[in-house]
């Protein structure tokens, strides 16, 4: 993440609109991962259970989320679940006309089930697959979710390793690099992801990372940065070390909407729901964000104030009916195609696929 992934974010707040969107495609998954936050009983307003939620299937569900993409305009699309595989023929419909659109779409999953071949021909189509340590672990973790499967499901594509760090990983020295090594050395894999376990306030599950844990993983993964597929800059590191206080100081919650398996719930006050502890928080996107918008322009006038002067401006302008987005594009003028970067935004952080 860079100062310059910032600018195509910025032209969408000034249209008074935020640039990343996040929708839970589905409530339903056949796994039952500890740790995982989307079935917390906070996760939702109201106390609301996930699994309570009515989502949508077929058409209703192509078009809800094809209506959503119209609405939010967004320049990032990250699709997550549940087990979104779990409506792979509806992301089969889905997924070319958001490549018509233009938009870059993640998808996080377990690769529980194959991954259609022909998903992989889509260049805006980012696989991101939740490994959630070593084979013993991880296979105990996310069954039926296996390594075994992984493998064969992924073998047609590149992918994303996405690896959330908890505490039980920490338990024998060198865990992280021989995981790196592990998928550094699979082909189908182009990059690898870490986060860090974010809790909920009065979270005491045995997941949660204490500060010393915290100070080792983050120079365990400076370390693993001699891996070239690792993708871990000194930036995001940063941004783990001083996470955002709250979530009005997260720039990444304040750019994202994120929206539950009805396609209508907002969940806030970010991706993780409920009451996150934001001082330790773990999501990648988070972290690469918080570091950027530390970053003063001119040596004077840091990013976040800018921004947060931007959406002010955005939210007004939009309210005069003056929005800078191009209608016939949906997109800011000025901005092309080929400008837009994809920001790593894992959604689900541990568990979470
Ligand atoms: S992403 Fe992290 S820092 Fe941002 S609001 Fe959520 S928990 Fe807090
Ligand atoms: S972490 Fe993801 S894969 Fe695991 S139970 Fe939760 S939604 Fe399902």
């Amino acid at each position: 993440m860079t100062t310059a992934d910032l600018l195509p974010a910025w032209g969408r707040v000034l249209s008074g609109r935020r640039p990343f969107l996040s929708v839970e495609i589905t409530k339903e998954c056949p796994l039952r991962c500890p740790g995982c936050y989307a079935y917390q009983p906070e996760h939702l307003p109201d106390q609301t259970p996930l699994r309570r939620l009515s989502d949508l299937r077929g058409r209703e569900l192509v078009d809800g989320v094809l209506a959503l993409v119209r609405r939010y305009r967004p320049i990032h699309l990250s699709i997550v679940g549940g087990e979104p595989l779990v409506r792979y023929r509806e992301l089969d419909l889905l997924l070319p006309k958001l490549a018509g659109l233009g938009i870059e779409v993640q998808l996080v999953t377990s690769a529980v089930r194959p991954i259609p071949r022909p998903w992989a021909d889509f260049p805006n189509l980012h696989l991101v697959v939740s490994v959630d340590g070593l084979a013993p672990e991880h296979d105990r973790r996310r069954s039926p979710a296996t390594y075994a499967r992984i493998l064969e499901h992924i073998r047609h594509h590149q992918v994303i390793v996405h690896c959330t760090v908890v505490r039980q990983f920490l338990s024998r020295p060198g865990y992280l690099r021989e995981f790196t090594s592990f998928w550094s050395a699979r082909r189908e894999v182009r990059k690898i992801w870490f986060s860090l376990f974010t809790p909920q306030e009065g979270d005491g599950s045995e997941e949660r990372l204490t500060p010393e844990d915290r100070t080792r993983v983050l120079r365990e993964l400076g370390e693993l940065r001699t891996f070239p597929k690792v993708h871990m800059p000194q930036i995001v590191l940063d941004g783990y070390r001083r996470p955002p206080a709250s979530p009005g100081e997260c720039a990444f919650a304040q750019l994202t909407t994120c929206i539950s398996a009805d396609l209508t719930t907002r969940i806030t006050p970010c991706q993780f729901g409920g009451r996150p502890v934001c001082g330790e928080c773990g999501c990648m996107a988070s972290a690469g964000f918080a570091a950027v918008s530390r970053y003063k322009v001119a040596g004077l006038v840091p990013i976040s104030g800018i921004l947060s002067v931007s959406r002010k401006l955005g939210a007004t302008i939009a309210r005069l009916g003056h929005s800078p987005v191009s209608a016939s594009k949906g997109r800011p003028a000025g901005e092309s195609r080929k400008n837009r970067k994809v920001a790593p935004t894992p959604h689900h952080e541990v568990g979470t696929h």
